[in-house]
Order: C-alpha cells, then structure tokens, then sequence
C-alpha cells in the first residue's frame, strides 16, 4: 500500500492529509497552528473517527515535521517512515516558470525561491516545509504543486493588464491566479458528474472562500479568472477589496495620513471586502445572520453576490457560452441561500434550480433541473487529494523509466 503525503504549510500552520494513494482513501488529516508563537495547537484526526489534539510549543516548521512523523507512527497511522513515498508540497506561486506540478530538486528549490518576490509571505512558507521533509524523509518522492500552474493555459489577451507592456516583460507584471488546485480538481468532477469529456466543456468554477475566486475553464483548461498578480482582485472577499480602483488609494493616502503604500494596500487586504462593507465580521455567517437587521451585512451579502453575477456574465461571454456553473469551498460548499441569490440572477441563461438538491449539503451534487439550460453543480473541493494524485503521477512516470 502506496502512502502519500499531501502538505500545505503556511507562514505559521502546517497541514497536512496523507492517503493510501490506490485507494485515496485519507488515513489522517490534520493541523498544526500557531507555529513559533508561545503554544500551538497540533490536532489530528485518523482511523475513521478518532482524535488527537494537544497545546504545545512548536518552535518551527521543522520541528512541525519532526512531531508530526514522530505522531504518525506513536498513532500507529504508519509502522515506519520508509512507508510514506511520495510528498506533495502546496506552493503559492510558480510564476511563468512551473506550467505543471514538478519533482523537488536543488534546482527547483532554487526557482522556487527566486519567485518569493511574487508571494513574500507564502512561498518562504512552502521552502520551509519542502526542507524540512527533505531532511527527515530524503527517499521520498517530493513534489511542488502550483497554485498558479492551471492558469499557464490563459491566453495572453487574458493575463496581460493594460498597463506599460515593459511591467510584463522586464517585471513579469501579469495576471496568474490562484486557486488553481481548487480548480483544476472540481472542474474534473463536474465532467465525471456530466458524463462529458471536459476537453468538450466550458465550465464557470466559482471558489467562494474566505479568498475567493472565479475561473473560466474552457475545454478543460484555464481560460480566464479574477485573481490577478496577487490574491487582491477579483469578487469581494471575507477581508479583501476584490477589483477597485488604484487611484483612489494616494486620494486615501493622503485623507488619512497614511505613510507608505504598504499601509495602504494592507487596507485593501486585511480591513476590505464583506468585512469593511459589513462592519459586522468577514465570516460569511455572522453576516448572514445579521442580514435582516443590518443594513450594512445586508449590503456585503448583495456587493459579494452582484461581483459573482457579473464575472459568471463576463466569463460566459467570453467563452461564447457556458454548459457549467460549479460551486465549492465553504460558501459555494455550505450557503444554499447565497447560491440560491446568484442563481435566481442567472435564470435569464436558463439556468433552472431545484431548491430541493440546493438544501443538501456535504457532498458532490447536481442542483440544477432537467430543464436547466446550464448545469449547477456544488463539489466539495479536495486539494490535497489531488496534490496527492500528481504526486502519484510522476511517481508512476519515475517507475516506467
Ligand atoms: P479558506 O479555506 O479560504 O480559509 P473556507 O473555504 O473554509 O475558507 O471558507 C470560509 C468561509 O465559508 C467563511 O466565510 C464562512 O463563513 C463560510 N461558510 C462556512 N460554512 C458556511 C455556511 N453554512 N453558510 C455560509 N457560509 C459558510
């Protein structure tokens, strides 16, 4: 039985799924938070239904690695390391380099960290959990997947910002996306549930997360989507602004007597989207709660559904159509009544619901009706599961040669 490890190892939290990969059945997930602050908290769930969890000091992601192996096998989730083969590593941004998801050598370690300028805060992340696995599993498969890998496909008219054409050039200043993970994996379900070849499908992913992001997918691949050079553009977001207009931050700059245009843009990330609209929290629910008694929850909830409404417009127009509308992460996953606002906006494109399928809610469905002139689809996202299966994939590749 292959075991492979699927790791997403951010700035201070380290997760990880490890699956039996024929199967793809996950022997164990889990988290390990608040690393290098006074008490992190480790939680693992394993066997079906049971639980580890525990406060203590993580000083770094190294050490992460250490005790969550040492975990792994005191669990007795593993019997010896030797038996973990593959590593897939999440890593924020691959630039133009890496189009696809890569073995781990010294010399993608060294691309990896010359791309840190496009992801300060991420990819340093990632390095650290690479290295860190390297030392203590040096005979595994290592394996770095992209979040911006599917957008490789974009054509150019579709990355390009209208700006000097020397930003791109010399700077490498172009759309790259993100969510490409997310992407790549819901748009393969949606064709499975279809029963069509997605090399025949034009499909429209909506990630709705605390990030979120749309992509058109076109004949199975990256076509556009509303993240940009950064995370900052696109919908509105739990805390970012989405698409807005630059200008406007030296008119703020100089209203608030702000310093530097980092001060400015962390505005834009951390105190925007359905937070600074609402007032009320960037947590979706909170908002929905309040939706009835607050004017400015009510108006984060419309601002949040009018942006996915116009980019699945924009998108199906520029794919001269769209046979599938496809719903994931924790509201495209969990909120009936934020799809429910969309779609009924959408019933000019045909699209037809049955409400009854759109209250369900934890797994794959097909919520539109027979008559629908657009599928309607909510997939529960897997990332990891399918950072495993391209770890699985050149593991293949590797045996044959
Ligand atoms: P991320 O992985 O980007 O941190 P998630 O995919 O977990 O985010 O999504 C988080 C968002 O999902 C939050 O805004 C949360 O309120 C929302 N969410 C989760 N469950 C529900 C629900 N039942 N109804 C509405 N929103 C939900």
């Amino acid at each position: 039985m292959t075991k492979v490890i699927a790791i997403n190892a951010g700035s201070s939290s380290l997760k990880f799924k490890l699956f039996e990969i024929d199967s793809e059945k996950v022997l164990a997930e889990g988290i390990f938070d608040r690393i290098g602050l006074e008490m992190s908290k480790i939680k693992i769930e394993y066997q079906t239904n049971k639980k580890f969890e525990v406060d203590e000091k993580v000083k770094d992601h190294a050490y992460a690695v250490k005790r969550l192996l040492g975990l792994l096998l005191d669990l007795k989730i593993i019997r010896d390391f030797s038996e973990i083969e593959g590593v897939g590593h999440r890593v924020v941004a691959g630039g133009e380099v890496f189009k696809h998801s890569v073995e781990i050598t010294s010399k993608v370690i060294r691309k990896i960290n010359s791309l840190a300028e496009y992801a300060p805060i991420h990819n340093p992340a990632n390095l650290m959990g690479i290295k860190a696995f390297k030392k203590v599993l040096p005979f595994a498969t290592a394996v770095a997947v992209f979040d911006t890998s599917f957008h490789q496909t974009m054509p150019k008219e579709n990355f390009i910002f209208s700006v000097p054409y020397e930003w791109y050039q010399e700077y490498g200043v172009r759309r790259y996306g993100a969510h490409g993970t997310s992407h790549r994996y819901v748009a393969k379900v949606a064709a499975s549930m279809l029963d069509r070849p997605l090399e025949k499908l034009k499909l429209i992913s909506c990630h709705l997360g605390a990030g979120a992001s749309i992509c058109a997918i076109k004949n199975g691949l990256s076509f556009d989507t509303s993240m940009g050079f950064t995370p900052l553009t696109g919908i509105t977001m739990a805390t970012r602004s989405g698409d807005t207009d630059v200008a406007m931050l030296s008119f703020m700059m100089q209203k608030l007597d702000m310093h530097s245009m980092p001060e400015a843009i962390y505005d834009l990330n951390k105190r925007s989207g359905l937070l600074g609209i609402s007032g009320v929290s960037s947590d979706m629910r909170d908002i929905l709660a309040k939706r009835e008694t607050n004017l400015r929850a009510k108006l984060a909830i419309d601002v949040f559904v009018k942006d996915i409404v116009k980019y699945i417009g924009a998108y199906t127009a520029e794919m001269g159509g769209v046979d599938g509308i496809i719903f994931t992460a924790g509201i495209g996953e969990n909120s009936t009544e934020i799809r429910s606002k969309i779609l009924n906006r959408l019933a000019y494109m045909g699209i037809e619901v049955d409400e009854k399928k759109n209250a369900l809610r934890g797994q794959n469905l097909l919520i539109s009706t027979d008559n629908s002139k657009v599928q309607v689809l909510v997939i529960p996202t897997d990332e990891e599961l399918m950072i495993a299966r391209d770890v699985n994939k050149i593991m293949k590749k590797k045996l044959k040669h």
